[in-house]
């Protein structure tokens, strides 16, 4: 793999400051999808070792609680400036495990880290009020306290960025965290947790454990410890994790899946769409919760539009995400293959039509060609359910309201992005899309200060942004006699 500090790649968990293995001996195995070989081996933790990991965090709880939130600060900005020092090795065990292009990989060592920075500074401002009573008597006053030692489970999507979205939040607030990566790409998070350790961050502070979901998810919303569990997934895992979490009451955010409408109005400025398109589409190959899953575009300019995206696409590079000038990886296993081979052979006999792709790539394995398919209608599965992959599925539209309804036509409400020039329509789709998250004439949402997360099955929740601190602080009010 070629890492100048080879040390980062740790394949035990890391619970209360010990690098562990399961008590079984019993491993996973981390495939790299590019190539299908083993790159290493995770423990594979069950229910004890799990509970073991959540009595370190409980038991460190009150220490780190109690440190001025300057104090936490400092220990998250060297964990911070570590991860920015080790960007290119970290980078290359994410594009190894996850398959993303080395460029992307790189950046979201960035992206990731600026979490970890912009909570060190949210913790220092995390005020309480002062509230006029109505007595004359008595005085009012609400302070934020931590929640306690919280759970996360992230997808294999942004095996770093998860983490730090979350972990770096509960931390500035005052709270431990267990953290359960995906199977797919323990690595990063584990070189994560190596990082911590140097950055002095106290034991049992940041755990991290892998081995099987269930065993680990049962644990983490039955044990009366954990305060919080943060989810970010597939819809249907946080559906059950919610309903196993009511049986001990705990605080849960879902951040789920999505099916991001891309709307082009005929007086958008195409050559800023296309770029766009390609943006929202085709960024970690398609595999991302705010990925374009729908284009709807208006019948004046779709033609247009179609012959550019194409021009576009066709351009694009597949290939081993450590490749040079490669723009679209591999998918994240066989099975992510076949469900789109499944989406568009539906599509297909529904009167779909291929513009160019569709089929997967002559480099075999899990590639895919990126692909554009017209024609596709609201009852097809390309238009209901998340693609997760390079195809770009694109309906026609004829006026506004044709549009707000299609894009409304949806379980899901993540993000949406829309294009035109027309400063009152922006205004009137803003309000009606029902999503959390709307991209105006631009294709991409994310970043570190704003608030990321969704409505309807897209789950609830906010990350990043002084909205993500505060998922993490509950509200006390004391009432003072004077
Ligand atoms: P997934 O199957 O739900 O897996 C996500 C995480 O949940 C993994 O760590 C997985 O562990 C774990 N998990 C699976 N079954 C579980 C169970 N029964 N109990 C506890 N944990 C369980 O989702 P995915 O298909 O890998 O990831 C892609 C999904 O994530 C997409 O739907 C995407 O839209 C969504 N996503 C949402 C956001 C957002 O912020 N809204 C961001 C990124 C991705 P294993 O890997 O060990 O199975």
């Amino acid at each position: 793999m070629n890492l100048t500090d080879p040390s980062l790649l740790r394949s035990r968990c890391y619970v209360h400051g010990h690098w562990i293995s399961a008590d079984s001996g019993a491993f996973v195995p981390v495939i790299n999808p590019a190539t299908g070989e083993e790159i290493a081996r995770v423990p594979a933790l069950g229910a004890i070792e799990t509970r073991r990991a959540i009595d370190a965090a409980a038991g460190a709880f009150a220490a780190w609680r109690q440190r001025t939130a300057r104090e936490r600060a400092g220990f998250l900005k060297r964990w911070h400036r570590l991860i920015l020092d080790n960007q290119e090795d970290l980078a290359r065990v994410l594009t190894l495990e996850n398959g993303k292009p080395l460029t992307e990989a790189r950046g979201e060592v960035e992206y990731g880290a600026e979490f970890i920075e912009w909570f060190a500074e949210e913790a220092v401002r995390a005020y309480g009020e002062t509230i006029p009573s109505p007595w004359s008597d008595r005085r009012i006053v609400t302070i934020k306290q931590p929640v306690g030692v919280c759970a996360a489970i992230t997808p294999w999507n942004f095996p770093l960025a998860m983490v730090t979205r979350k972990c770096a939040a509960a931390l500035a607030a005052g709270c431990t965290v267990i953290v359960k990566p995906a199977l797919e790409t323990p690595l990063t998070a584990l070189a994560l947790a190596e990082l911590a350790d140097r950055a002095g961050i106290p034991p049992g502070v940041l755990n991290i454990v892998t081995g099987p979901a269930e065993d680990i998810g049962r644990e983490f919303t039955a044990h009366p410890k954990i305060g919080k569990l943060s989810f970010t997934g597939s819809t249907e895992v946080g559906r059950q994790l919610m309903a196993h979490a009511a049986s001990t009451l705990k605080r849960v955010a879902l951040e789920l899946g999505g099916n991001a409408p891309f709307i082009v109005f005929a007086d958008a400025d195409p050559e800023e769409a296309v770029s766009g398109a390609i943006s929202a589409k085709f960024r970690n190959g398609g595999q991302s919760c705010v990925a374009a899953n729908r284009f709807l575009v208006e019948e004046g300019i779709h033609l247009t539009f179609m012959q550019r995206l194409a021009e576009r696409i066709a351009a694009l590079h597949v290939g081993p995400g450590w490749e040079e000038g490669v723009s679209v990886g591999p998918l994240i296993h066989s099975r992510a293959v076949e469900k789109i081979e499944v989406l568009i052979a539906e599509a297909v006999a529904k009167g779909a039509e291929i513009i160019i792709g569709g089929k997967r790539h002559v480099l075999g394995g899990n590639f895919f060609e990126p692909t554009l398919i017209t024609g596709v209608r609201p009852t097809m599965r390309l238009f209901n359910e998340e693609i997760f992959g390079p195809v770009a599925a694109v309906t026609m539209f004829r006026d506004e309201a044709e549009a707000i309804a299609l894009a409304n036509a949806t379980d899901y409400g993540l993000a949406a992005y829309f294009y035109t020039q027309d400063l009152k329509r922006a205004w009137r789709m803003a309000e009606a899309l029902e999503c959390g998250m709307v991209g105006i004439n631009v294709g991409r949402v994310s970043t570190t200060v704003a608030p990321f997360g969704g409505l309807k099955h897209s789950g609830f929740g906010r990350e990043g942004s002084h909205y993500g601190l505060e998922e993490y602080l509950e509200v006390k009010y004391l009432c003072f006699g004077v």
